[in-house]
């Protein structure tokens, strides 16, 4: 399968994403992961992210488009999870034309929906693991150990664009440039859209958005095995 998640900054995507892909063995692809690991690399491409990433601006079309190429090619045939990408038109036009010319096109674009209230609280108790990046929350997402992973014994850590000042940046960019996104897949129904209520405990959010993936999921082995039989 090929899906996209998409919603505000701290609706949870990045948890719920890696849950995802794991149980329908899907690759992960989350543009802000890819994007902050060129971010310290020290290089000069790293050096000009910083300037968008850690002012909650959107790093232009072009550079991200550029770099997510790439890993989509590599992973589009096997199963898909883009996770933060898309997050404007412009990129989800070169998206669809990379997966058209690759004939695998997109199956599912997942909505997970919060409101803005609840945005800025999440994201300013967001802590990860920096070496394999499991998530955490200092309220609902707590550590066996305090501050430490469970996986790695690492001290987490903060993303230094997790503050209230440019959590509010992010929400401004999403509604202004990531929502006519949703429409555009909505509009022309050129995949559909499913949309998903990301308020709650994450497992109760994972349980939501594995009945809808399980759903497509089955539809698309059915679709499959009528191809089959009609192809006998
Ligand atoms: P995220 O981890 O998805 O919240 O992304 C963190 C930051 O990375 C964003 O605030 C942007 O600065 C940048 N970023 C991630 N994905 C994109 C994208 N698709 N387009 C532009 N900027 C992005």
């Amino acid at each position: 399968m090929r899906v996209v998640i998409i919603g505000p900054p701290g609706a949870g995507k990045g948890t719920q994403a890696k849950r995802l892909a794991e149980r329908f063995g899907l690759s992960h692809l989350s543009s802000g992961d890819i994007l902050r690991t060129q971010k310290s690399s020290g290089s000069e491409l790293g050096k000009k992210l910083r300037t968008y990433i850690d002012a909650g601006a959107l790093v232009p079309d072009e550079v991200v488009v550029a770099i997510m190429a790439g890993a989509i090619a590599a992973q589009a045939k096997d199963g898909l999870l883009l996770d933060g990408f898309p997050r404007t038109l412009a990129q989800a036009q070169a998206l669809d034309r990379q997966l058209e010319q690759l004939c695998l096109p997109l199956e599912l674009v997942l909505v997970v929906d919060v409101p803005d209230e609840a945005v800025v609280e999440r994201i300013v108790g967001r802590r990860s693991c920096p070496k394999c990046k499991r998530p955490y929350h200092v309220k609902y997402l707590r550590p066996r150990n305090d501050g430490r992973c469970d996986d790695c014994g690492l001290e987490l850590q903060q993303r230094s664009d997790d503050t209230e000042e440019t959590v509010k940046k992010r929400l401004a960019a999403y509604h202004a440039q990531t929502a006519p996104v949703i429409e555009y897949y909505t509009g022309a129904g050129r995949a559909p859209v499913v949309k998903v209520d990301g308020r709650g405990s994450p497992d109760e959010v994972t349980a939501r958005l594995f009945e809808v993936l399980g759903a497509q999921a089955q539809r698309k082995r059915r679709g499959q095995a009528t191809e089959v039989t009609a192809r006998d």
